[in-house]
């Protein structure tokens, strides 16, 4: 990562430990939202246990994605430990500080980046 200073890193580095921290407590929203539907028969009618249900895969569509994420950042967080962040691993070439900016997580470069 000689293209990034040491300041840059240590910016990026907190970055991405807000961005681990933020994460980790929606994370445990998203888990309790995942808790099981219970079935009140009486009180709630079919119509919002349907409801219920349907939230329920809307939050395990977001959970797959925050999942995704956190494999992201704790990549990105191995990658400064060895001296590898802000290097693409799909082309070895340089991500720009701009974009470690927006995404430090990211593993790729802009050019590499689906
Ligand atoms: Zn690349």
């Amino acid at each position: 990562m000689d293209h990034l200073t040491r300041e840059q890193v240590a910016t990026l580095t907190a970055d991405l430990d807000r961005e681990l921290r933020k994460l980790e407590r929606s994370m445990r929203t998203t888990e309790e939202a995942l808790r099981p539907v219970k079935l009140d028969q009486t009180a709630v009618g079919r119509l919002s246990r349907i409801d219920s249900l349907q939230n329920q895969g809307l939050t395990r569509n977001l959970q797959e994605r925050e999942q995704a994420k956190l494999g992201q950042i704790v990549a990105a967080v191995q990658r400064v430990e060895a001296g590898t962040y802000g290097t693409c691993v799909e082309c070895g070439g340089a991500i720009r500080f701009e974009r470690l900016e927006v995404f430090p997580e990211t593993p790729t470069c802009a050019a590499c980046s689906p």
